[in-house]
């Protein structure tokens, strides 16, 4: 049963077991709780993702943190392949992002993947203590780069974190710098869990954070839970006026 007050994707894996089903948790009627469905399959690697204004963007490049530039090509190439590969798992690619498939300015529109939270996502999110819970499941930052398009601003910063000896390490992050970009709210965070790739066998999901204000009090904390991912409710604290 599912208590939950926000979106939340259906666990079991579907195409025997390769991709995670994109209907709701609880209200999926092809997964019946109880029944012997294969589970959606777990990440082998995280990719968490946020933007940088340009204050934040020059503090990471000081640190070192590398600027990979995108082409306006390579951002077409992406997006054919995720079109071939929703088509070869029989979903709509445009589902999810509906409207943009004529949006020639704005590529990678398409997606293959299950959108954990729905094609809004998870709203008013904190991502305070995700690092942590990644690296006690065994995963490590493997790459860290400014991702930088010329069609598609701002830059947004990208961390690739892998289980440990899938890849070498990256020792060299400003952490405390990161620890800054995160101490906020997130209006929106969306999760994809993609489906296993047909080139390489890894499964990689990903972690939008958007919308960031930090002024605004977080509703949800978001959690890995084992690769299902899911959110803590966080209880409202209600101000006591003591001299009432
Ligand atoms: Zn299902």
């Amino acid at each position: 049963m599912n208590e939950r007050d926000y979106f939340y994707a259906c666990t079991a894996g579907v195409q025997g077991g390769i991709a995670r089903c994109r209907k709701e948790d609880g209200k999926c009627d092809n997964h019946h709780n109880g029944a012997a469905w294969p589970h959606a399959p777990e990440p082998d690697v995280v990719l968490v993702k946020m933007n940088l204004n340009q204050g934040r963007n020059a503090e990471f490049a000081r640190a070192g943190v590398r600027q990979l530039t995108r082409s306006f090509e390579r951002s077409e190439e992406l997006s054919r392949e995720h079109v071939a590969r929703a088509e070869a798992l029989d979903r709509k690619p445009f589902a999810v992002r509906q409207g943009r498939e004529n949006d020639t300015t704005t590529p990678e529109a398409a997606d293959s993947g299950c959108p954990v939270f729905g094609k809004t996502g998870l709203h008013s999110v904190t991502v305070r203590g995700l690092i942590t819970e990644l690296q006690l499941e065994g995963f490590v930052l493997s790459d860290a780069h400014r991702l930088f398009r010329f069609h598609k601003p701002p830059v947004r910063l990208v961390m690739e974190f892998v289980k440990k000896g899938a890849k070498p390490e990256i020792t060299k992050f400003p952490w405390d710098l990161f620890n800054g970009l995160t101490e906020t709210c997130f209006g929106q965070v969306d999760v994809w869990a993609n489906d296993r790739s047909p080139k390489n066998g890894l499964v990689v999901h990903t972690v939008n954070c958007g919308q960031r204000d930090d002024k605004a009090q977080a509703r949800y904390r978001l959690k890995f839970a084992d690769g299902d991912w899911d959110a803590d409710v966080i209880p409202l604290t209600l101000e006591v006026d003591l001299d009432a």
